[in-house]
């Protein structure tokens, strides 16, 4: 078995098991790899960690098949499934204080964001799936002469599962809890510069009492891990989230090695509409939260705002005004807005595209620069206006807190412009008229439409890409037939 290490957060003792999660227990990395995990406020390491390689992905399919199987959690009584996932969502809400330290620690997030929605959130995406055990069913088809036909729902098998580093906890949750709930297993990769609360999640899935190789975690790097995962031969289905470019390596992965059923989350550069009769303050409000939540590295931020010419004037003072307040400091400061951004790596690719709308000719509004605090990845709310839609900044994922602001004048031109990305996961509309509303909604290319709001994203609503923003959808419904095979069954009768 693997150590664990207590390790101080804000003042608060924490122990992290630092190994492998494989087949119900923690065990060593078979290579005996470590990796590092920073803490982005100060760019300082917090401990290290068992590094798996494919070896240890082998292993973990081998846990992962065999407690399909042998432990029969495929055939399993939806009530226990129902009543484990229940079990665990309770002892993340009875240990919510260290998780919710590990993932600030670990990522940056503010400790309000983190306390008041990323978990909650994401113990509520738990009792939900909780609640769909045994409502996964089939049809019955009398229309046929001489045939009676059924449908039955099946889980898919062995699932595995790729996360990002942006809501390390949430994704782990939106990832394994329909797949468990539908009676599939799991190997899971976190993302590798946030894989401790993942840790801490499989601890207490040990104590929730989940048939050991239920759930797999092996932490690692895209290019070996993950990788293997993609090209894995007895992986049945896999379930990525991560960016656009990723997304094209594992479906070609899946095509090169045994056509695993692909289900992909991707990038964003979602459009967010301002029309004249809109409330102002309500709309400011909103776009400001847009690009405040996570700082910006949101699959669904709202990074590129589209205001009316009768209205610019105004919104942008607003608006403006509005990121002037945001708090840049300490996670863990009660009133911080925002923290640092959650890696080196990531710090230098906002940098690099601030450089480039200045170099492009867009007018650097506001923001624009790092701040130094200890050592750590702040980046000031920035706003870029005077933008065209050819620059990089208008067309490419930044994933850090930057806006650019154009202008339009009619509903056609600015649906137009919306749509003029190879996304479409989010977009937004705000106007007192409903039937406008409706129409702009409808034109929009994007999985997910709002209307006088943005960013929202609920547990009981399918969530997804249209265009390069993705396949498949999660949450909701949606994700349980993601997890099942229909399988058809013939009488003759
Ligand atoms: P990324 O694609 O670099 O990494 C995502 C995950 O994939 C990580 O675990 C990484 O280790 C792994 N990975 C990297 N290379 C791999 C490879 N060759 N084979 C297999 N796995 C590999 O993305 P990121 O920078 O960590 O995350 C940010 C991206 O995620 C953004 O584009 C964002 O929009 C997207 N995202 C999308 C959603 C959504 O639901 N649509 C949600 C969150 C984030």
């Amino acid at each position: 078995p693997a150590a664990s290490k207590t390790i101080a957060v804000n003042g608060r003792d924490i122990s992290i098991p630092t190994g492998l999660f494989i087949n119900g227990e923690f065990v060593e990395a078979l290579g005996h790899g470590q990796f590092s995990v920073e803490d982005p406020s100060t760019g300082k390491q917090i401990l290290s960690i068992s590094e798996g390689q494919p070896e240890d992905v082998d292993v973990a399919v081998k846990a992962a098949r065999k407690a399909l199987k042998d432990a029969a959690w495929a055939s399993s009584d939806p009530t226990y499934r129902s009543k484990l996932l229940n079990k665990l969502a309770d002892l993340l809400e009875e240990n919510i204080e260290d998780i919710v330290h590990l993932e600030c620690a670990d990522t940056g997030k503010t400790y309000r964001q983190c306390r008041n929605s990323d978990l909650p959130d994401t113990v509520e995406t738990l009792r939900y799936y909780a609640g769909w055990t045994d409502k996964v069913l089939g049809q019955t088809n009398f229309t046929i002469p001489e045939t009676f036909a059924y449908t039955r729902r099946e889980p898919i098998g062995v699932c595995g599962q790729i996360i990002p580093w942006n809501y390390p906890l949430l994704m782990f949750v939106w990832k394994i809890a329909p797949a468990l709930a539908t009676g599939n297993t799991v190997v899971i990769k976190s993302a590798e510069t946030t894989p401790l609360s993942a840790l801490k999640v499989c601890e207490y899935i040990a104590q929730a009492g989940f048939p050991p190789g239920t759930v797999n975690l092996v932490s690692g790097f895209g290019k070996t891990v993950g990788s293997a995962i993609a090209h894995h031969m007895d992986i049945d289905k896999l379930a990525f989230t991560g960016s656009t470019a990723t997304g094209r390596f594992i479906l070609k992965a899946s095509a090169l090695s045994n056509l695993k059923k692909v289900t992909l989350e991707l990038g964003g550069k979602g459009p967010n509409i301002i029309f004249p009769d809109a409330d102002l303050d309500e709309a400011v409000e909103w776009s400001a939260w847009g690009i405040n939540m996570n700082f910006g590295q949101t699959c669904h931020a709202g990074t590129r705002i589209y205001i009316h010419e009768e209205i610019y004037d105004r919104f942008l003072e607003k608006f403006t005004e509005r990121m002037r307040k945001v708090n840049v400091g300490h996670p863990f400061d009660q009133s911080t807005d925002q923290g640092p951004v959650n890696s080196k790596m990531q710090y230098n690719k906002i940098l690099g595209y601030i450089e480039s709308g200045k170099a492009e000719g867009a007018e650097l509004h506001l923001g624009g620069e790092a701040i130094d605090k200890s050592g750590g990845y702040y980046i000031l709310p920035t706003i870029f206006t005077n933008v065209s839609p050819n620059m990089k900044i208008v067309r490419e994922e930044i994933f850090g807190p930057v806006v650019v602001i154009s202008r339009f004048s009619t509903e056609s031109e600015v649906i137009a412009l919306a749509n003029d990305t190879n996304y479409g996961l989010a977009a937004g509309v705000h106007t007192k008229d409903y039937e406008r509303a409706v129409r702009v909604t409808g034109a929009l290319q994007a999985g997910t439409t709002w209307v006088n709001m943005y960013s929202f994203v609920h547990w009981r609503v399918p969530f997804g890409g249209y265009k390069e923003s993705g396949i498949g959808r999660e949450l909701g419904d949606a994700a349980l037939e993601s997890y099942t095979n229909a399988k058809a069954v013939y009488f003759n009768m």
